[in-house]
């Protein structure tokens, strides 16, 4: 069975692994690079348990335990490792500080407890890990296409391919997996809307001065909102902050993402006050990215209803690198099998939510540039 994969972000990168894994004909399309959008650029945090009470649990519980496979059985080059973390705030004055409080972090961050452990909580290099995916397909026989999916080719009422610079690239099955740019999709199929959620992160070169310790921090930021930092250490000696989150408009093309005014300085503003480290630091990336999120908050994983051979799989917000893993397997399943039985798929059935109606979606390529 051919299958052709719309975006090489994580979840398209994770789908067509277990694609490959599974002995499918494997094509991944990407009209920019791998991992350039949010998956080369988020945190790459990932939790056991975050997401219990949630209809995301079994998919996060199977995707954390993947990981640590993935990792180990593929000897994996992108970080992976178990980390401690720890919930407090900064920018008010504390009378005490909690026991295990990192000893890298400034006084005037006052932790408030432990939030997880090696058990429950750790990271992976983000871009290396959805570029690892991507070699670990192709060493399977995927092939990694360049090229911007323009619409879908259609035979006897079935999508049976997607249209790339005017030629047709014929597959059994087509799958959504564009981040925030499904939006795009929905001018070809009933798809619900997908909303993309700007993030601004920096990275730092700091060695080995800060271990495996992760934050999440609140700051009343003087004269402005309520921040939530994330502090993320990586094993190859950098440390990723995101914290500040905008509405502004996502650009057609992914490649003109780029940091809103002042949003970089106020972050690098926060990083000063929170660790003498980062004070000093390198800065390596000043960045921003946007996460794909649906009007539930819950991704859409599956058939796309009434448009035979389509699928999609996106909207996973704040838990994509998380996830990506049982996405990728469940998705597998359903495409090859039929049926996902690894994790139940039914409250990611993006016939849950009302679709867009092609006819009416008017997206033009007037903000591309
Ligand atoms: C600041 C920030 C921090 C985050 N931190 C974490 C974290 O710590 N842990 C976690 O689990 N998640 C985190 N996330 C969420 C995670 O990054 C996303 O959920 C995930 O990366 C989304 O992956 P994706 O593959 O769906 O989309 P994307 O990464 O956006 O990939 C979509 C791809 O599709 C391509 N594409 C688009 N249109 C076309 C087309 N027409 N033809 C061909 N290709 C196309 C794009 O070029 C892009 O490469 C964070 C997100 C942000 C913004």
């Amino acid at each position: 069975m051919r299958v052709l994969i719309v975006g090489a972000g994580v979840i398209g990168t994770s789908i067509a692994y277990h694609l490959a894994v599974r002995g499918a004909d494997v094509m991944v399309l990407e009209r920019n690079g791998v991992a350039c959008a949010a998956s080369g650029k988020s945190g790459g945090f990932l939790a056991l348990d975050w997401c219990d009470g949630t209809p995301l649990m079994p998919l996060a519980r199977r995707s954390f335990a993947l990981h640590a496979e993935l990792a180990a059985s593929l000897q994996g080059d992108w970080g992976y490792r178990r980390m401690t973390t720890y919930a407090g705030e900064m920018g008010r004055s504390h009378a005490s500080q909690h026991d295990a409080a990192p000893g890298w972090i400034a006084p005037d961050v006052a932790i408030a407890g432990q939030i997880g452990s090696t058990a429950t909580t750790a990271q992976v290099h983000p871009a290396a890990f959805t570029i690892g995916m991507m070699r670990a397909a192709e060493a399977l026989g995927a092939e990694l296409r360049p090229g911007e999916a323009e619409g879908l080719l259609r035979r006897n009422g079935a999508v049976a391919g997607v249209v790339v610079g005017g030629e047709a690239l014929e597959a059994d099955a087509v799958v959504i997996a564009m981040g925030p740019w499904s939006i795009l999709a929905a001018q070809w199929l009933k798809l619900p809307p997908v909303f993309g959620l700007k993030g601004h992160s920096l990275i730092f070169q700091t060695g080995a001065t800060i271990p495996p310790e992760a934050l999440f921090l609140e700051y009343a930021e003087p004269g402005g909102p309520m921040l939530t930092p994330e502090v993320f250490p990586r094993a190859d000696g950098t440390t990723y902050v995101c914290g500040i989150s905008s509405e502004s408009s996502l650009p057609i093309n992914p490649d003109f993402v780029s940091p809103d005014d002042g949003a970089i300085d106020r972050l690098q503003a926060l990083c000063a006050r929170m660790s003498p480290i980062l004070a000093r630091a390198p800065v390596l990336a000043s960045q921003a990215c946007f996460r794909p999120v649906t009007a539930d908050g819950l991704p859409l994983i599956g058939a796309v209803p009434g448009a035979r051979g389509a699928y999609v799989a996106t909207g996973h917000s704040v838990w994509g690198i998380l996830n990506a893993p049982a996405t990728g397997e469940a998705m597998a399943e359903l495409i090859l099998d039929g049926a996902a039985r690894s994790v139940d798929l039914s409250p990611f059935n993006p016939a849950r939510l009302a679709a867009l109606d092609p006819d009416r979606v008017s997206i033009t390529r007037r903000l591309g540039r």
